[in-house]
């Protein structure tokens, strides 16, 4: 009796503390999680001072050497060692990546006669699998996409780890990108995400995206673009920045402008580009899946290159939260487009929990005065400078500084 009494008490204690452990893992889990790979994205992602060369990395081309002729991904031609390619004073990373790619290709254009490629080549067989992609001979991918699955379980806690995540993601090309080989999508789909200071939003993103879009057939790479530096954010002034520099890598003619805390929840809200602009975010959970009012087109929204060029893209005057995708629908209707959506039980979304961020009190005098400039305010008066431009597995990465007005 003593010796079962003693039992009891043993797997009773046992007992409470695997309860007390699952608690502070419930509450506290996320946090420590957070921290975790908050420090992992910092260590990993930045190269602001030189590019580092492996075997096992590969640079995308920059657009401005990008040509039929040439090969679209760039792999070192040494794949065993590390080598380090210093900035030149001043540069820049897009810079430093062009100057880079140069030389490699360069390389590969004496090294590399055409009948020399054996099937091991990287480069050969990267340029393979693109030119597949391309090739107008494929067929037309079914409208609507067979794999489809309509509603879908939206994850808003525990993000992964950016490695286990990479893992599970293998299936991506560099630069956050995927293509289907069997057929052809009806656009090339550049997806801009605006960011700062959102870890683990950016992951819960990632993790819920990949395997969305993939399952839409589509050809798609998502940009996130990120402002460097602490100062006042601007959300319309990247989403600018994310569209000049995807057309510098890529011909997309359609972007899908898309804030990192918003995971759809229908796989039946297709990322493409319709002949108008169609405002995407249209029923989201904290605004009771509810259209809060006509004209918004803020959240996520998808427009052609072509509409997008012709509205001068987003005012940059909009420093802090709020007013910008106000000034943008005032845009659209100026020049006679129209929002177009999804019915609001397929365009549904759930937002990550955020805390609010302060509103600018200039924002409905800088709307009100808007009108007058939406020739002169937006892609064409766009001011920034690129620090590093970097593709992950991901995602395609670029920091950017930008001034407010002083
Ligand atoms: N954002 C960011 N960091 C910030 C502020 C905003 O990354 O400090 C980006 C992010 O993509 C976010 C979007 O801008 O989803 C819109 O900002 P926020 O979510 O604060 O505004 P809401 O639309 O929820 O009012
Ligand atoms: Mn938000």
């Amino acid at each position: 009796m003593q010796n079962c009494c003693s039992w009891t008490t043993l797997y009773k204690g046992f007992f409470a503390i695997v309860c007390a452990l699952l608690v502070v893992e419930y509450f506290f889990g996320s946090t420590f999680e957070t921290r975790k790979w908050e420090t992992y994205l910092l260590n990993t992602t930045r190269i602001p001072t030189s590019v580092k060369v492996t075997g096992q990395h590969s640079f995308h081309k920059p657009s401005s050497i990008m040509n039929n002729s040439t090969t679209a991904y760039l792999v070192p031609i040494n794949s065993t060692k590390t080598s380090t390619f210093q900035h030149q004073n001043g540069e820049n990373v897009a810079n430093t990546l062009f100057r880079l790619s140069k030389m490699i290709s360069n390389a590969n254009r004496t090294t590399n006669s055409p009948s020399s490629h054996s099937n091991s080549n990287p480069i050969l067989d990267l340029r393979e699998s693109v030119e597949k992609n391309n090739s107008s001979e494929l067929p037309p991918c079914p409208d609507p996409p067979p794999n489809l699955q309509g509603r879908i379980k939206v994850r808003t806690k525990n993000a992964p780890l950016p490695r286990i995540l990479e893992s599970r993601l293998s299936w991506l090309k560099l630069g956050g990108h995927w293509s289907p080989t069997t057929c052809k999508p009806p656009n090339k789909v550049a997806i801009v995400v605006p960011y700062r200071c959102r870890g683990e939003h950016l992951l819960l993103f990632l993790q819920h995206m990949h395997p969305f879009l993939k399952r839409q057939l589509l050809d798609y790479t998502i940009f996130v673009v990120e402002q460097n530096g602490s100062q006042v954010f601007n959300r319309a002034m990247l989403m600018n920045i994310g569209f000049k520099e995807a057309l510098k890598l890529d011909n997309y003619d359609c972007f899908i402008f898309h804030d990192v805390d918003l995971l759809p929840e229908d796989d039946r809200n297709l990322y493409t580009c319709p002949n108008q602009p169609r405002h995407m975010s249209v029923a989201i959970d904290t605004f009771r899946y509810k259209l809060p009012y006509q004209f918004i087109f803020g959240g996520v929204g998808a427009i052609s290159t072509k509409h997008f060029t012709q509205l001068n893209g987003f005012s940059n005057s909009f420093w802090g939260w709020g007013g910008e995708d106000d000034d943008f629908s005032n845009r659209i209707r100026f020049h006679k487009l129209h929002i177009s959506r999804y019915p609001i039980f397929i365009a549904r979304y759930t937002m990550l929990s955020h805390k609010r961020d302060k509103p600018n009190p200039k924002r409905y005098d800088i709307l009100s005065s808007g009108m007058k400039k939406f020739d002169t305010d937006g892609l064409n008066s766009l001011k920034y400078s690129v620090v590093t431009l970097r593709q992950n597995l991901l995602y395609t990465w670029v920091l950017v500084d930008i001034k407010p007005p002083s």
